[in-house]
């Protein structure tokens, strides 16, 4: 998280070379041959998003020093993005999967896991070499059903070597700074979750890892619960909470494609990889006590602060 973004904005974004750029590969899903009355909104949701081809940034991308670059790119997506009905992909049954109750009497925060908490090498070949550059490693089982579901044709190191039902896996992790403290003070501000786009074998391994007492993370939500576009980028639709007030949740992730739903709920941190003297998690953790905890509305102080909302109004209204 930056404080001073609202400045690189406005000194990085060029909207006009921005927006013919990225008209050129999003197709009109509002044209007429993608209407048909008869289909459901859940089939006419996955129509439309199998037609989209946009190339989303990937983590790495949003890296500190890439910050407003990433955030250029992500938005001008994300405007695109605005013409879909998320509210439609909630109707699969899968994403209602294992979804609590929120209570009424605190503000939530949801935290994304990967790069946002910690950071996995999924590289298992040279893991007893390395083991002693991780922070822990962390093992846990996994269906073949279940990684074939998440891989689809991908060949990265994560799929491969997955022959029998019941797989071992080891994977390294690194630990972002201040972890354990954050947890432990926002709890005492908020009801605090993980959302990750992760299977849920490898998230419970590590969440369990990072709260072995179970009492920091209340709740947990996995790839399923997320919204897949064409395995190219997923969002998490907060509105999964069937009694979600959306002035009282935050989500505070390192991708920017989470929150595409409801963007200013959303607070973008930069991504994690290795990093010892990284010290973003507490700069997140004062931003949220001292502007979302005592906010009536999250989202109003997100859109004054960081103006993504805005950002993606104009890029829309250039076309
Ligand atoms: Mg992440």
């Amino acid at each position: 998280m930056k404080s001073n973004i609202k400045k690189l904005f406005q000194k990085s974004l060029n909207f006009e070379s921005i927006f013919s750029e990225s008209e050129k590969s999003i197709p009109n899903i509002n044209s007429k041959e993608n209407q048909n009355p008869k289909r459901s909104h859940l089939e006419e949701f996955q129509q439309q998003t199998s037609s989209i081809c946009i190339f989303p940034l990937g983590i790495r991308e949003n890296y500190p020093g890439n910050y407003s670059k990433y955030l250029e790119t992500t938005l001008t997506h994300i405007s695109q993005l605005q013409h879909i009905n998320f509210e439609y992909a909630l109707e699969d049954p899968k994403i209602q999967e294992g979804v609590p109750k929120l209570p009424l009497s605190k503000k939530i925060l949801i935290l994304d896991l990967d790069e946002t908490l910690i950071h996995a090498d999924f590289d298992e070949e040279f893991l007893d070499e390395k083991s002693n550059k991780y922070d822990a490693i962390i093992k846990f089982k996994t269906k073949k059903q279940d990684i074939e579901e998440t891989c689809g044709d991908n060949d990265s190191t994560w799929c491969s070597g997955v022959e029998d039902e019941d797989d071992v896996h080891s994977v390294g992790i690194f630990i972002r700074k201040d972890v354990n403290e954050f947890l432990k003070e926002a709890n005492k501000y908020f009801y605090v979750g993980i959302f990750t786009a992760s299977v849920k074998e490898y998230a419970d391994a590590v969440i369990s890892f990072l709260d072995p007492e179970n009492k920091l993370i209340k709740f947990r939500l996995y790839r399923n619960n997320c919204i897949n576009f064409n395995d190219s980028f997923t969002v998490k639709d907060l509105r999964i909470f069937k009694n979600v007030d959306l002035r009282k949740i935050i989500l505070l992730d390192n991708s920017m494609y989470s929150f595409a739903a409801q963007i200013n709920n959303g607070i973008l941190i930069n991504s994690f990889f290795n990093d010892k003297n990284d010290s973003e998690l507490s700069n997140a953790l004062e931003y949220l006590i001292n502007y979302i905890y005592p906010a009536d509305d999250v989202r109003k102080v997100n859109e004054d602060f960081f103006n993504f909302r805005q950002i993606i109004n104009d890029l829309n209204s250039c076309k």
